[in-house]
């Protein structure tokens, strides 16, 4: 059953509560509405990819009622407060790299050392967003290759069942999404265009990049690319060598010292929550150890083991 709730103090409350135990709760943004889960409880997080349905990890936007707050878990720079400053709360995203103690769960950013936030300009969204006084991690609340909903009766419609509530604050009033800018490197790059329109930011920080000529301009290791463990990772494990570290899917095969388990049942859901902290883990543990790889046992391709074979396997493929 999901519920359907109102922006009145109760059906705010309500919602904050739920999110703060960790369960889905879809609200209204002036973008679209976006399905909302405690950014820094990986579980609550795993949990809105598999409502999705995605086949893969993409890293998700965290939503904050004030920039302060924002703040806390990114690290701004000179062009990031302006940006803060003259459009939020409003459809801008950015891009800025994760404070060292950050609360944020690993898999909300897809395991990247970067982080999206943003400030929404909706009062209801806003309230929500302090009652929660947590990050809120939330991708539009569709399933996965269907359109974005820009009502809560949109939501129900992919999504009824699957979440523990709605907050229907009424029609979203901007109806195309927020606009992504990174901010980590030298100069701007525009990701997404969206909400807030390149010219007004010129106005404000200068020209900015799009990320066509960037991405020519950039070498390959600036650009935000997805963190990938320096021990070489084998897939399909069934058993592993004394000198490789094993990230292990219900009863671990044998041969291994160094074991991380994403879920002693294996649960696929438990398995992404645990993921990006299990490949940093035994990647930092497993040099330290001096061992000469990640042997990784196989989960199967079915809901959330999609996406989690797609983080494996572009962890495996070969680097330059
Ligand atoms: P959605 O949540 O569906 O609105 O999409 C979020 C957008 O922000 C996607 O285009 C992501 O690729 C982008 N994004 C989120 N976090 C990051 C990040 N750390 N680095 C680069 N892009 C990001
Ligand atoms: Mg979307």
């Amino acid at each position: 059953m999901t519920e359907i709730l109102f922006p009145v103090e109760d059906g705010i409350a309500r919602a904050a509560e739920l999110l703060r135990t960790g369960a889905l709760v879809a609200f209204g943004t002036e973008t679209v509405y976006g399905l909302g889960g405690d950014a820094t409880n990986a579980a609550a997080v795993a949990r809105i990819f598999a409502a999705k349905v995605r086949p893969r990890f993409n890293p998700l936007i965290c939503h904050y009622p004030t920039a302060e707050a924002a703040f806390v878990d990114v690290e701004p720079n000179d062009v990031a407060r302006a940006l803060a400053a003259a459009f939020w709360p409003g459809p801008l995203t950015m891009v800025l790299p994760r404070r060292a103690g950050c609360r944020v769960a690993l898999i909300t950013g897809a395991g990247l050392d970067t982080l999206a936030v943003r400030v929404p300009a909706h009062p209801d969204a806003l309230r929500l967003l302090a009652a929660v006084n947590r990050p809120v991690a939330a991708p539009s609340a569709n399933r996965s290759g269907q359109v974005s909903p820009t009502t809560a009766a949109h939501v129900l419609e992919g999504l009824r069942g699957r979440i523990a509530a709605v907050l229907d604050s009424g029609p979203c009033a901007v109806g195309v999404e927020s606009t992504v800018l990174d901010l980590c490197g030298a100069r701007p790059i525009l990701l997404r265009p969206g909400g807030v329109t390149v010219e007004a930011i010129e106005g404000v920080i200068g020209p900015i990049e799009p990320l066509v000529a960037a991405r020519a301009i950039r070498s390959p290791g600036q650009l935000p690319s997805h963190y990938a463990p320096s021990l070489p990772v084998r897939l399909d494990a069934v058993s592993a060598a004394a000198d490789e570290a094993l990230l292990a899917f219900g009863p671990p095969c044998e041969g291994a010292d160094l074991v991380y388990q994403l879920s002693e049942y294996a649960d696929v859901i438990d398995a992404a929550a645990r993921l990006f902290d299990g490949l940093r883990w035994l990647d930092a543990e497993g040099q330290r150890r001096g061992l000469r790889g990640i042997a990784a046992m196989p989960v199967p391709e079915s809901g959330l083991g999609r996406a989690i074979n797609d983080r494996l396997r572009r962890a495996a493929a070969p680097r330059d």
